[in-house]
């Protein structure tokens, strides 16, 4: 069934809402579904884009079919629009397609002018509730049709009231109210010098185009900025035939949700007020009660009202929020839509309406907003905590800390182990701050994005961290924080709230995250339906166990190098990176052996019977090399003083001399990943070594292990071949006859194009392919993340050079198509390939859907991550299987 430019509500439907709008086309729905719904028409949005292309103007031939539409309700209603003995009043009511609750107008009791208004009183017996509705009429159409400010009608309102010295508007007696009709026609007349339409047909063009007006009003056209909503989407115009909730004591008004929208309890929760119109509950002027309180009223109406409501949430399969009017006693349905709700209330209620039969476990699942999730598995200041603002960075890290301020990493470290909670502040972070950063509850920087090295530490801890707060300012030498006059010392109390960005003094109440009952049911449900396996990325036992506790199927990626990290090794790992000689290295290599050997068994243990990940030494050099100016002012400073410590002085030179050998024009593009194993085999030998010692170990102890060596950074196949000699060469060694016990793989990370484009080639030397979409982002581009991210990525964003951050949402065009193109020649020669994505974009929805398309076996990311990342590659699975059927049906 097509739609007419106007269109009864008898005749349209859900189906219709481009052009019926939302509340137009609901309207239509409960007519349908034989509700109490006061007839009218719907005016389709293409009359609203009409309007606007045309400049300003509504399509020829309009008019006529609005006077068609009038006259079916006229006979319907029984009643003459203009008519003085029983006149027809309507309501003009806007209805965008996607809800924009309060931004656009809506006019009430059309049709009223200085005759009607008597016929009205006739009818009813009640000239004051006639002079009340007339009085609402010119106030609104004041403030809508003619742009004069509410507070200007308000004002005479004020005044009569207090002349008659009563409390609120329902006192008002008749003679008040026929004095305001006069006060307010001659307040229209001074602000405007033009006068309140008598004819109602002139009125109801004025309101109708007033609406398709308000369509671009400033507040309309910022709403739909900040929620994505497309310009010429367009509003409708809905005329409806009005009910009067202010005509008596058995007469009222209110709002009502299904459920409750706060908890997803499964009560019927709302407002009402008695003997009130329309915009008396939401407009704050008297305070409404309760919508039990109906129950003792109106028990009748209240009975009614629970069944209509039980019936449309059943149409709806849904949670409604719904308008309705009682007029003497009998019950009119003016608006519903599904209920916006908060993540716990969405969870709660899709679950159960799953178990109350309403709804599917997929319809349930793809119902979840994970952004919203994501905040739920997270700490989060009190709601009702109020609180003061010192400054707001960017939300780089989700979740909410409150700590003693500490602006070094050392002190972090030492004031953890004294037991306090910190805050690391700094102006940024860097690789040598990782213990503070680990010991601290928040991260808070001045300088750096949304995945500057902080950010992404500590995302992948689950840390709440606050980015780029350049409004603040940092006294290093004086270890305090100044914001505008508040300064804040180390030791002083601060709390961060990493979703919102906020900086906040002091030491606020924290809720711990939600995880609750109906959570893990979904996620259980994620499970049953998701196709994509799920690991995580993990570098140490402990986060080992949280992968587990997070439902981890194994570990996706173990970067060697953040084993490195702990201020014990870092000296030994520099000692290994500066030895000259093989010999000098060994020894730096012996010493850190069994540090690895016991990281990996007690991962393995961990992850008893999953596979485990584990990426050899792959470390930006530079990072771990002392600071070259440091070793310099050490020097100096011996030089001058007079004790003799000769070795001490030659071993410094020596260092600054190797640090300055080793320091490289461009460290992204040196020698890092493979290429260091390739140019010091004894590195790769020692954790090749590590990872076969560990898993005997285990073996021995009855637990499954299945260990994965993780090549980095190839870019030809030999460098693949050359390393998985080594591989095997070692693990013979180590495992001996318990090599068939160990059924260990050897893969390697694709993150240079040449590995991707001959991904064929490759894979034959591959049991697996890991998609490092950070450096395949990075060198796909010609990017340096860093440099990129501190200098010109924000710019392009902003300005929509690029749609999106590439090292936040997958570039699916460009290094997607790298992605696709090697998963398909690497399965053509390797027919066992496994496949997967790891590093952030593995936690990131639009990117999972992307995994889920091209068909890879698992994606990793952290720990925290993983239950969004389960939920969405449910929902991923979903998606693919309705595009499916869809495809299916088309042919
Ligand atoms: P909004 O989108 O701002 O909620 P609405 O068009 O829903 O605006 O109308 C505002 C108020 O007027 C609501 O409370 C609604 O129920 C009431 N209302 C609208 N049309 C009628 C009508 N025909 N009869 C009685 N009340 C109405
Ligand atoms: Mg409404
Ligand atoms: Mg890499």
């Amino acid at each position: 069934m097509t739609v007419s430019r106007v269109s009864s509500f008898q005749n349209g439907g859900k189906e219709h809402i481009e052009l019926l709008g939302g509340k137009g086309a609901h309207l239509a729905e409960m007519t349908k579904a034989g509700l109490p719904v006061p007839p009218g028409f719907t005016i389709t949005t293409d009359v609203c884009r009409h309007y606007y292309n045309n400049s300003r103007q509504l399509p020829s031939g309009l008019r006529d079919e609005i006077e068609l539409a009038l006259a079916e309700l006229e006979k319907e209603q029984n009643r003459v629009f203009g008519g003085t003995d029983c006149p027809l009043l309507v309501s003009v009511r806007s209805g965008s397609v996607t809800s924009m609750p309060g931004m656009m107008d809506t006019i009430l009791n059309l049709g009223l002018n200085d005759a009607t208004v008597e016929g009205l009183a006739q009818q009813t017996n009640n000239r004051r509730f006639a002079y009340d509705c007339y009085r609402r009429l010119i106030q609104m159409y004041g403030s809508v049709v003619y742009d004069i400010e509410a507070i200007h009608f308000e004002r005479v309102l004020q005044e009569e009231k207090q002349l008659q010295q009563c409390k609120d508007d329902q006192q008002l007696t008749e003679q008040s109210l026929v004095t305001l009709v006069h006060k307010f026609k001659r307040l229209i007349e001074q602000r405007t010098n033009k006068s309140f339409p008598q004819n109602v047909r002139e009125q109801l063009q004025g309101a109708i185009e007033a609406v398709f007006l308000s369509w671009s009003s400033p507040r309309a056209k910022v709403y739909r900025k900040v929620h994505l909503i497309p310009d010429d989407q367009g509003t409708a115009v809905n005329v409806q035939a009005m009910v009067f909730g202010n005509r008596g004591s058995n007469s009222g008004t209110g709002v009502l949700f299904t459920r409750n929208p706060s908890t997803g309890e499964k009560v019927l929760f709302g407002e009402f007020l008695m003997n009130a119109q329309g915009e008396d509950v939401v407009g704050g002027t008297r305070t409404p009660i309760p919508i039990a309180a109906l129950q003792d009223a109106l028990p009748e109406v209240y009975a009614e009202l629970s069944s209509c409501a039980a019936q449309l949430e059943k149409h709806y399969r849904d949670i409604q929020d719904i308008e309705f009017t009682i007029e003497d006693e009998k019950l009119y349905f003016l608006q519903t839509r599904s209920a916006k709700r908060n993540a716990r209330a969405a969870l709660k209620v899709a679950v159960d309406l799953v178990n109350e039969g309403m709804i599917t476990k997929d319809e349930a699942l793809m119902r979840i907003d994970v952004q919203h999730l994501n905040h739920l598995l997270h700490r989060s200041l009190q709601a009702t905590a109020d609180h003061v603002v010192i400054a707001t960075g960017l939300p780089a890290s989700p979740g909410a800390a409150c700590g003693q301020a500490v602006f070094d990493a050392d002190t972090a470290e030492e004031w953890k182990r004294a037991g306090k909670d910190v805050i690391l502040v700094r102006l940024e972070t860097t690789p040598e701050d990782i213990h503070g950063v680990i010991a601290a509850e928040g991260i808070l920087t001045l300088r750096g994005g949304m995945t500057s090295h902080a950010a992404v530490v500590a995302r992948g801890m689950g840390k709440p961290c606050v980015c780029g707060c350049e409004v603040l300012k940092i006294d290093e030498e004086q270890q305090q924080l100044i914001a505008n006059d508040i300064v804040i010392r180390e030791g002083d109390w601060l709390t961060l709230d990493g979703g919102s960005g906020q900086v906040i003094p002091g030491q606020l109440e924290l809720k711990e995250a939600d995880i609750f009952p109906e959570l893990l049911l979904m996620l259980e449900w994620a499970d049953q339906i998701r196709s994509l396996k799920v690991m995580a990325n993990a570098d140490s036992p402990l986060d080992a166990r949280k992968a587990r506790e997070f439902g981890a199927e194994g570990i996706g990626l173990c970067r060697t190098e953040h084993m490195f990290l702990s201020p014990m090794r870092v000296p030994i790992v520099q000692q290994m990176i500066l030895a000259e000689k093989e010999i000098d290295r060994q020894v730096a290599l012996n010493r850190l052996l069994p540090m690895q050997r016991y990281d990996f068994e007690e991962m393995f243990r961990e992850m008893d019977g999953f596979p485990v990940t584990i990426r050899l030494l792959d470390p930006p050099l530079h990072e771990f090399l002392p600071n070259v100016e440091e070793l310099t002012t050490r020097l100096a400073l011996m030089r001058t003083s007079e004790s003799d410590i000769h070795a001490e002085r030659a071993e410094l030179e020596r260092m600054i001399r190797r640090v300055r050998e080793l320091q490289e024009t461009n460290p992204m593009l040196g020698q890092r990943g493979c290429r260091l194993g390739i140019m010091f085999p004894e590195i790769y030998e020692m954790q090749i070594e590590a990872i076969f010692q560990a898993a005997l170990r285990c073996l021995c102890d009855g637990v499954t292990v299945q260990p994965q060596v993780m090549i980095p950074l190839v870019g030809h196949v030999n460098e693949l071949h050359l390393l998985r000699k080594l591989v095997d060469q070692v693990a013979e060694q180590v495992l001996g006859h318990e090599r068939r016990n160990c059924p260990y793989k050897v893969g390697t990370m694709i993150e240079v194009p040449r590995a991707a484009l001959t991904a064929g080639e490759i894979a034959r030397s591959a049991d697996f392919f890991s998609f490092g979409t950070n450096d395949l982002t990075q060198m796909t581009f010609g990017y340096s993340r860093d440099d990129a991210e501190g200098k010109f990525l924000t710019h392009y964003v902003e300005n929509k050079l690029l749609p999106h951050n590439p090292f936040q949402v997958l570039d699916t065009e460009g290094v997607g198509k790298l992605i696709e193109m090697a998963v398909i020649q690497g399965r053509s020669r390797n027919p066992l390939l496994t496949t997967s994505i790891c590093g952030e974009h593995g936690g990131d929805v639009e990117s999972i859907m992307f995994c889920q398309r091209v068909g890879l076996d698992y994606i990793s990311c952290s720990p925290y991550r993983l239950p969004v990342a389960r939920i969405a590659a449910a929902q991923a699975h979903i998606r693919m299987q309705w595009e499916m059927t869809l495809q299916e049906q088309a042919v």
